[in-house]
């Protein structure tokens, strides 16, 4: 995808060899018309999968997988990352380590909104390692539904994540995958 592509490489800031940081346009400050264009381009991919709903991950996955949602004419849910005082006590809970953080973190997802006849669209920001994405597919196999496949924003596909999640059998559409990144320097697959 061209338009992000351009994005990355004005705005981006390369943080460390396997850090981007996109505050700019996604994670922080985020640009609609882009996260519309990306929600266009996910529903085009799936537009055949009878996918019945997309999941996230609060809070950067929430505005693409919203836009991908409006186009597909579908409900959206994001994962909850801490329990508060609404969290359903029926809730499935997956605990992964954070890339960013370094630390674990749960992610929740309340029983009432997964059921075993829907076909799920899972959407995030950026694929690393995949323990992100790969706590989101534990939980909707333990909810009895179906994975259509992922639609990733950003792959950084020099770390495993893509790789060991596509030998799964799994599909991973990815916008722009990012095949190594110095100081000022992002090249693209
Ligand atoms: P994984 O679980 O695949 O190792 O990492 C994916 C999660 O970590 C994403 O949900 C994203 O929030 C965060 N992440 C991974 N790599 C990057 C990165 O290079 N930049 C930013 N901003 N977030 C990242």
């Amino acid at each position: 995808m061209d338009m992000l592509k351009d994005r990355i490489r004005k705005q981006g800031q390369v943080v460390s060899s396997d850090v981007l940081k996109a505050d700019s346009f996604l994670n922080h400050q985020v640009d609609p018309e882009l996260i519309m264009e990306m929600g266009r381009e996910f529903a085009r991919r799936y537009r055949e999968d009878r996918v019945t709903k997309v999941l996230t991950i609060e809070s950067s996955g929430i505005s693409i997988a919203f836009s991908t949602a409006l186009e597909l004419g579908v409900q959206m849910v994001y994962a909850r990352r801490k329990r508060t005082i609404m969290t359903d006590t029926d809730a499935f809970c997956e605990r992964v380590p954070s890339f960013t953080k370094g630390i674990v973190t749960d992610l929740l997802v309340s029983k009432d909104v997964l059921q075993p006849e829907d076909r799920i669209l899972v959407i995030d920001d950026f694929l690393a390692n995949g323990d992100a994405v790969r706590g989101l597919i534990r939980i909707i196999e333990r909810s009895g539904a179906g994975l259509v496949g992922l639609g990733i924003v950003i792959e950084k596909s020099f770390q495993a994540g893509g790789r060991t999640i596509r030998e799964q059998g799994i599909r991973v559409e990815s916008l722009v995958r990012i095949s190594r990144m110095e100081q000022d320097l992002v090249e693209f697959e």
